[in-house]
């Protein structure tokens, strides 16, 4: 068995990062910039007012109760063509062009209209009220840097600094086979000693929530040319996925097949809980992740090794984010596996967050991991630990989120 840390690293350094690909502005949400991107224009283009009121010299209004001659109007997409001279002035609006001459912008609240005589009742100082152009962003300068997970906020930026087409890192194809005699399909209808096949619902969701781009090969029975075919068909995919027949039984082919097909084994066999049974290789250009067939152990492995895996080839950082919590309730002394806990959050009586661990851990047991929040991480030989003791903590909303990077 090899410890968690080093089979990620292993994993890791078989894999290449995907290179560029161009989409359209409208396809990019959720996808990974691959280059900075730079601003093509000012913002705004030019000086424009703040508000709704007249442009003016700050010269003319330096004390209260100053009047001006009203000379034309700018408005928003239309400016005034001509100067704002001494003693003139020119009606404005939110985000109008401030015409030449003029370097400051009265309220309208505070202006009166008789005619073209336009008193004011305050006085204005140069600046006030003006956006200068550029002072959102300028020409040549960095919108967003490579590596931005494209959200609707970053979106709405490369519109504004007029990109309508992104350069984004390609989508890493994952290809997922299920295995084994037992599984039908989600919709059909089990025999008396079958189940419907999960993990490859989860896995490609995962898969879609971490930016890649999943393939789905079905279900293969437990039989040697049924899995030799499935390998076969492997064209245009990075990463294959397997679950099921991981193990030693005499029915868990996964291994002895891909050999045959020539996979070439990196590692089998993690020293963690769930998910001892997992094994990395690879198929010529395809490495292959065979997670076991349980679905919390293919969950869970997923979640440390195929994210990892999926953000290394989008160029992200491939760190798990593991956070502090107190815990509710009481451990045991730990064996020599990593064991990943199911766990609840719990708000403390002085309102802190704290984090209590399931009391059933059966890796079977599905329905406790799709209700739980978070996986308590406990070393291997952790010895036992008592309510308010901090412990490690994935949550998981946090690491299935869609690409986000931000904590809750
Ligand atoms: P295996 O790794 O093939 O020995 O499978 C271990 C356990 O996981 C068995 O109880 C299987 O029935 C179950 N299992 C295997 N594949 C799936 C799947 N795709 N969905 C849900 N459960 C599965
Ligand atoms: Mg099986």
């Amino acid at each position: 068995m090899i410890p968690v840390e080093e089979a990620r690293a292993r994993l890791l350094a078989g894999l290449a990062r995907k290179g560029t690909e161009w989409v359209a502005l409208d396809d990019a949400r959720g996808r990974v910039l691959a280059q900075d991107l730079i601003a093509r224009r000012d913002q705004p283009p030019c000086a424009v007012s703040a508000m709704d009121g007249y442009a003016v010299r700050g010269a003319d209004l330096a004390a209260p109760g100053a009047a001006l001659r009203l000379i034309g109007r700018s408005v928003a997409g239309h400016g005034f063509d001509g100067e704002v001279a001494p003693g003139t002035t020119v009606r404005i609006f939110t985000g109008a062009p401030l015409p030449a001459g003029a370097d400051a912008v009265a309220l309208q609240e505070d202006a009166t209209a008789e005619g073209d005589r336009i008193t004011f009742a305050e006085a204005v100082a140069p600046g006030t009220f003006v956006r200068r152009q550029g002072l959102d962003f300028t020409t040549g300068s960095l919108a967003l840097e490579a590596g931005a997970i494209l959200g609707p906020l970053q979106l709405g930026l490369a519109a504004t600094t007029g990109h309508a087409w992104l350069p984004v890192r390609r989508r890493p194809r994952a290809a997922i086979l299920s295995t084994g005699d037992e599984l039908v399909r989600p919709g059909e209808t089990p025999g008396a000693a079958q189940i419907v096949s999960s993990n490859a619902t989860t896995l490609a969701a995962m898969v879609q929530a971490w930016g890649g781009q999943p393939v789905d090969l079905g279900i293969v029975p437990d039989d040697r040319e049924a899995l030799a075919a499935a390998f076969a068909g492997l064209d245009d995919v990075d990463i294959l996925l397997t679950s099921g027949g991981a193990s030693v039984g005499e029915h868990d082919l996964v291994q002895e097949v891909a050999t045959a097909c020539g996979m070439k084994l990196d590692f089998w066999k993690i020293a963690m809980r769930p998910g001892k049974p997992l094994m990395v290789g690879s198929l010529g250009r395809t490495t292959m992740i065979g997670f076991p067939g349980n679905p919390v152990s293919s969950a869970v492995c997923a979640i440390l090794f195929l994210r990892a895996a999926l953000r290394t080839m989008l160029g992200l950082d491939p760190a798990l984010p593991v956070r502090r919590l107190p815990l509710a309730g009481e451990l045991g002394q730990n064996d020599r596996r990593q064991d990943y806990l199911r766990a609840s959050l719990e708000t403390l009586p002085d309102g802190a967050a704290a984090v209590r661990v399931t009391r059933r851990q059966d890796s079977s047991m599905f329905a406790t991991l799709a209700r739980a929040d978070a996986l308590v991480i406990r070393p291997p030989h952790a010895p036992p630990a008592s309510p308010g003791e901090l412990v490690e903590v994935i949550l998981l909303p946090e690491v299935l989120g869609d690409l986000d990077r931000f904590p809750l």
